[in-house]
């Protein structure tokens, strides 16, 4: 794809490099070689996890944590913490990132209003590595990116996008995209009361299995979404390129629930899932670029 003419987004937070001494997991196994964990020591975990009857989701694979968050009025409500100020990324990675939310923040400034009469509010994206703080929590590479719904922002190691590359087959800068505004899909749900709705369900929820499946339509909407970006974007800018479109697709299939279960268990259990099959993801990221529609993207009525 195509990023290195567009203009960088200013909500950009650089954290990389920033030593990290705090609090969260109370300096468990998990603290200290945080930096360094790849996917072969997130399936690890997982296997721990599983093991030991703790939630994996606490310990790997893009943890969403609105699940933890109790969620207030229209939005959820705001921590307020003061913004740090750091100075925009000059690498590579970092102008891309920034490039990227930039993206989303043109499309969404226009869409969001257009198709729903709300105003955009941009989110702020934290990049890290090793671990940090966020509002939900210690945020840690080995979780994969997140969103924080109380603090409005988006964390991301981007070590993460070398994961994706050498061991999920899914690497490029257009699957890397789609994360990011997978992520950026999750502010949206924030937006639109979508995430507080969610939670208060979630915690009348009967089962776990009905928890997860809540969890399940989330991510595939937050995936949709993803789509109607890149079909906006598309539009916009002419920036995808051939290939584009099949990288993203080929993400969505390697991150899938079923396919990271098996890849770490060697079964998949479908009442477990809170991210939506592989050929679910496929089919909600392809939905929203074909429509380019958010109403399109709506997993809770069907
Ligand atoms: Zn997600």
């Amino acid at each position: 794809m195509r990023w290195e003419d567009a203009r960088r987004s200013e909500n950009i937070e650089d954290r990389r490099g920033e030593e990290y001494a705090g609090g969260g997991f109370g300096g468990g196994p998990m603290m200290g070689g945080a930096g360094g964990l790849g996917l072969g020591t997130m399936v690890i975990l997982g296997i721990i996890a599983y093991a030991l009857g703790i939630d994996p989701r606490i310990l790997i694979g893009g943890a969403e944590m609105f699940n933890n968050v109790r969620g207030g009025g229209q939005t959820v409500e705001r921590v307020q913490r003061p913004e740090r100020q750091t100075t925009a990324p000059t690498d590579q990675i970092g102008q891309f990132v920034a490039a990227i939310v930039g993206q989303n923040e043109d499309v969404w400034a226009e869409q969001l209003p257009a198709q729903k009469g709300l105003k955009f509010q941009p989110a702020r994206l934290v990049m890290f590595d090793g671990a940090t703080e966020s509002a939900c929590g210690t945020a840690q590479s080995a979780m994969g990116p997140f969103y924080c719904p109380l603090d409005r922002k988006i964390y991301l190691d981007t070590s993460f996008f070398n994961d994706m590359k050498r061991k999920l087959g899914g690497g490029g800068e257009f699957a890397y995209a789609y994360v990011i505004s997978h992520e950026m899909g999750h502010h949206l749900e924030n937006l639109l009361g979508i995430l507080p709705k969610v939670q208060r369900a979630q915690q009348q929820a009967s089962s776990q299995a009905q928890a997860n499946a809540l969890s399940v339509r989330v991510e595939l909407m937050a995936d949709c979404l993803a789509g109607v970006w890149a079909a906006h974007s598309q539009r916009k800018w002419q920036n995808l390129e051939t290939g584009d479109i099949e990288q993203a697709i080929r993400t969505a299939q390697a991150i899938g629930d079923d396919r990271l279960q098996k890849a770490s268990r060697g079964f998949a259990v479908p009442d477990s899932f809170t991210h939506g099959s592989s050929a679910q993801r496929v089919e909600w990221l392809q939905r929203g670029l074909k429509s380019g529609d958010i109403d399109s993207c709506n997993t809770f009525s069907r």
